[in-house]
């Protein structure tokens, strides 16, 4: 790692470095590492330095159990005007009748609407997680598998799409109290209307998780769930580029319901910074600039797909809509681990993953799953994309070679060097 980087980081964060130098150092090392490195796990981003300002401003000192205007606490007229900004845009930005900004991580927004639809016992239906679905959409050992009874719908094995039929079948046999839709690793955009059918014929709720995928619906790129959902979630950190947190959306008639379940039912006091931190982001998800950079993040996932399929890989599903592609490397000769260890030295971060209908184990899987969200934040476009994947293959199909991994490690640097995180706009304004 090139430490000449460090002082980025250094500059607002005196107090640290005088107060905690340990601290200060994992702080700035992780900086660097973020700098000089290729960010391409899918669900992650670089927020502004305006939401980074937010989730360190003094609101973090203050307790505000309760909702505006209605709190457990006094001095809570400045953080009510927050969460007020903060749940107006939001309903502004994807048309909902009534949001919650509370939940700490999209883990708790879930678990407020499992808790505000549904008893435990009851049945679930939801995407499967080895096809793709998410640890809180009832893994066994998560509370959500625990405390009810989760039935999963896969994609079709050979095209890897979600199979409808099967899923009003599944629906018809199991009578789930809810359906969930959305997913963590699914390429393709999901059609929400097909859903909220199943759902009616048999009886269901729809419950719809975009975390992945919040920061293309903001911008209209992707279809919107609201309109036809009982509840949407989502995660505020992925596609949406807030602070790490999450929200719940639902119709006027269960608002008072999903309140109750995120608090008390899941949570004390609410993050008031990173709600500061949200309400920033969904002003900024607002602006005509988030259309362009969310459209230039599937264009970006587009042209690094069709780089990686020509060069020798195969793609999940043939290809991708959104932000994000699963890419099968065992063609090249080796699996998802090695494939995330050989990029990680390279600087290039990714996370291995299964792919559908997958024999290998989770700890070493067939694929890995890479995002453009964080890339394209950063300003890269699709000439970028064309060079990653050609490091990308290089380093794949030469996984023991120290030389193709050093080139590649250079190259890569260079190439962050000349598209800088966000982060750096706030040590400029540090530094004068
Ligand atoms: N739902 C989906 C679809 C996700 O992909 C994730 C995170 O990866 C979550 C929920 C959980 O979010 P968090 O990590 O904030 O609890």
């Amino acid at each position: 790692m090139n430490t000449s980087l460090n002082k980025i980081g250094s500059q607002s964060l005196s107090f640290i470095e005088s107060e905690d130098p340990e601290v200060h150092a994992a702080i700035v090392a992780e900086q660097t590492r973020q700098q000089e490195g290729l960010e391409m796990i899918a669900s992650e981003n670089f927020t502004s330095p305006a939401v980074m300002q937010a989730v360190g401003s003094v609101l973090t000192n203050k307790y505000a159990e309760g909702y505006p205007g209605h709190r457990y606490y006094g001095g809570c007229e400045f953080v009510d005007t927050v969460e007020d900004l903060a749940r107006e845009r939001l309903k502004r930005l994807f048309g909902a009748e009534h949001v919650n900004v509370q939940p700490h991580s999209g883990s708790q927004a879930n678990a407020a609407v499992y808790m505000t639809a549904i008893a435990p016992g009851d049945t679930v239906l939801a995407f499967d997680l080895a096809h793709g679905g998410h640890l809180t959409h009832g893994m066994k050992l998560n509370a959500s598998g625990v405390l009810y009874k989760f039935v999963h719908y896969g994609v079709r094995r050979d095209d890897h799409r979600l199979d409808f039929d099967q899923i009003a079948s599944l629906a018809r046999e199991h009578k789930p109290k809810l359906i969930v839709a959305g997913a963590s690793a699914y390429p393709r955009e999901i059609q929400h209307g097909r859903f909220a059918e199943i759902a009616r014929e048999v009886g269901a709720k729809l419950m719809v998780d975009m975390a992945h995928y919040a920061g293309l619906v903001a911008a209209g790129i992707h279809d919107n769930p609201v309109p036809v959902a009982d509840f949407v979630t989502s995660t505020t950190h992925k596609t949406l580029r807030g602070p790490r947190g999450g929200i719940a959306m639902c119709r006027a008639e269960n608002a008072k319901l999903l309140d109750r379940s995120v608090f008390p039912g899941q949570q004390g006091g609410p993050l008031m910074h990173v709600i500061a931190g949200k309400a920033v982001a969904f002003a900024e998800a607002l602006r005509p600039e988030f259309k362009a950079y969310a459209k230039q993040v599937v264009a970006n996932a587009r042209s690094l797909a069709e780089a990686l399929a020509a060069g020798g890989v195969k793609l999940v599903s043939g290809g991708t809509d959104n932000h994000l592609m699963l890419v099968d490397v065992t063609p090249l000769g080796i699996g998802g681990k090695l494939a995330e260890e050989t990029l990680d030295r390279c600087g290039i971060t990714c996370n291995k993953n299964m792919i559908p209908y997958d024999e290998r184990k989770p700890m070493d899987p067939s694929g890995i799953r890479l995002g453009t969200p964080a890339l394209t934040t950063r300003g890269m476009g699709s000439d970028e994309m064309k060079r990653i994947a050609a490091w990308i293959l290089r380093a794949l199909k030469s996984p023991g070679d120290a030389a193709v991994v050093e080139t590649t490690r250079r190259e890569v640097a260079e190439l962050a060097k000349q598209f800088p995180v966000p982060a750096a706009k706030l040590e400029e304004a540090v530094a004068g």
